[in-house]
């Protein structure tokens, strides 16, 4: 991916990502993260020198490498991937700016008391399993607040942030609409708890899910495809 083929593909983003915005307010504002999980440290290089300036690995190994690899860009790194107990001391060690995939209690029970040993804290989203999918990790939708309400109690090294989901995977976009609004009224439930970020939309269904109030949308393929 050369610099132009960046260029286009940040403005493709940011273009249409203004226009679901707006529809809703001025005021809704809507952070990329770039997914960079099939692409090498070169190219999000090149896509750091355009602008784009958040990023997202989902295997801590590759997260460990390329914000190794990419140490001297003030690069904002997220961490998107299913998270194996045994990984969570190399994760805490990266200070990733937030972690959208704690997907039950027990996991944030075990992350907490990792950083509580390591006196270190951590911001985290709870993923929450809107599509019903068993492919798919998450809490379910009706257990999702009470499961929110016990990491807030029970881990003090946590500042949970939010609500992640991966859309539903369909062709019909009505069901994908559908597991969006369900996490959407989750995040309204909670918000009077401290939640900010409804992370929300991929390469395929972005502008669907800021129609629905996502307010952090996650791109890989469509921002470096070629
Ligand atoms: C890979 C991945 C993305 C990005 O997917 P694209 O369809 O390539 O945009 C977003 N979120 C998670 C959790 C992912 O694993």
């Amino acid at each position: 991916m050369d610099k132009i083929t960046a260029t286009q593909n940040l403005d493709d983003i940011i273009i249409r990502v203004e226009g679901a915005r707006l529809k809703i307010s001025e005021h809704h504002i809507v952070k990329i993260i770039g997914i960079s999980k099939y692409s090498t440290s070169k190219e999000v290089e090149v896509l750091y020198n355009v602008g784009q300036r958040a990023f997202g690995e989902n295997k801590v190994q590759d997260l460990k490498s390329k914000s190794e690899a990419l140490d001297e860009f003030p690069i904002e790194w997220h961490f998107v991937g299913t998270l194996q107990k045994n990984k969570i001391n190399n994760l805490i060690d990266l200070n990733p700016t937030l972690v959208h995939s704690i997907d039950s209690l027990e996991l944030a029970q075990e992350l907490n008391k990792k950083l509580q040993a390591k006196g270190k804290k951590m911001s985290i989203l709870l993923q929450i399993n809107s599509a019903y999918e068993e492919s798919k990790s998450g809490v379910m939708p009706e257990t999702a607040i009470e499961t929110y309400k016990q990491i807030l109690d029970t881990c003090p090294n946590i500042r949970l942030k939010g609500v992640m989901s991966i859309g539903a995977h369909v062709e019909d976009e009505k069901v994908i609409k559908e597991s969006f609004k369900t996490t959407k009224k989750i995040f309204d439930e909670l918000s009077p708890l401290g939640a900010k970020y409804c992370s929300m939309g991929m390469s395929s269904d972005y502008e669907l899910a800021i129609a629905s109030g996502s307010n952090m949308i996650r791109v890989g393929s469509t921002l470096f495809k070629d």
